[in-house]
């Protein structure tokens, strides 16, 4: 099939209709050909915060561009604002993109959305996108599973509800649990992140990645151990969106950073030296 006909394939974002659709972690190349094609379809484009302005700039030229997001820890749009515009643009016949950051439904408050349109009774589709806990980890040369390190993974938030962290997590539940934990939303948390999992028994020493703009030209990553994380993050200037990934997967980025290697780093394959007690093969 020629690379031009792919999106005749694709259905259409047709008039009066949403697409809640995930953009990807930042790069340009990792969004969907379903969520490129609506980018030059819509009529009406809402976008987050985390949508880059490369992606953004893919819109047809006649779209009208709706920004929801916080910038500069500014009040967001009200959500029922967001949602109430949703359902406004598609009954006056728009043809609406509702363009999230990632995955819509990964800490992205999609499926609220998704339930105001099914109240509203406007057909809408739902377009998943690379989330930053998966695009970010490869970019960073972290598998997010290895057989030898977890054969599980929990994706967590660090937004609580009132400035803490989440208060319906049993955290020694889970520090015993998840031998890998990716933390969205943390790095204005991570110390608190820390100390409740060095509380939970998790080890001091035990590795910590911090991935900072994650698949972009700007992507930062730092390797720090859990009692340093916090103080690495600052000394550091990390800034969001970052990913925090606790686990011993990180190690395995010695051997696996690829952007690394494109710039000279020497990678280390010999998972021996990487994970001496690792010998599952
Ligand atoms: N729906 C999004 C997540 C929204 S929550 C998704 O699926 O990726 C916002 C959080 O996502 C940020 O605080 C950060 O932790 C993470 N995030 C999103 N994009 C990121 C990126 N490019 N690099 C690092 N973290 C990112």
């Amino acid at each position: 099939m020629k690379i031009n006909n792919i999106f005749d394939k694709l259905p259409d974002l047709e008039e009066g209709t949403v697409w809640l659709a995930g953009a990807g972690p930042g790069n340009i190349g990792l969004l969907s050909l379903l969520t490129l094609k609506a980018l030059g379809q819509a009529d009406v484009i809402i976008y987050d915060a985390l949508v880059g302005q490369e992606i953004i700039d893919l819109a047809h030229k006649n779209a009208v561009l709706e920004y929801a997001g916080k910038r500069g820890g500014k009040a967001s749009a009200l959500q029922a604002d967001i949602s109430e515009r949703l359902v406004e643009h598609a009954r006056t016949g728009k043809r609406v993109l509702r363009l999230k950051g990632g995955d819509p439904l990964v800490f992205g408050r999609g499926g609220e959305e998704a339930r105001i349109l099914v109240k509203a009774n406007i057909p809408f589709r739902i377009v998943p996108g690379i989330t930053a806990g998966i695009g970010g980890l490869a970019y960073a040369g972290i598998p997010l599973t290895d057989r030898h390190t977890n054969s599980a993974v929990t994706f967590l938030t660090g937004h609580g509800e009132d400035g803490g962290l989440s208060k319906d997590i049993d955290w020694d539940a889970l520090a015993k649990s998840s031998p890998v934990i990716v933390i969205y939303m943390a790095l204005n948390r991570i110390e608190l992140m820390c100390e409740q999992f060095l509380k939970s028994g998790r080890l001091p020493n035990e590795t910590v990645a911090v991935i900072s703009k994650a698949t972009t030209d700007a992507q930062v990553v730092i390797e720090t151990t859990l009692s340093n994380a916090a103080e690495d993050v600052r000394k550091a200037e990390i800034v969001a969106p970052a990913m925090i990934v606790l686990g011993e997967n990180v190690k395995l980025r010695t051997g696996l950073d690829w952007l690394g290697a494109m710039e000279g780093k020497i990678l280390n394959a010999d998972l021996s030296s990487i994970i001496p007690q690792g010998k599952k093969q």
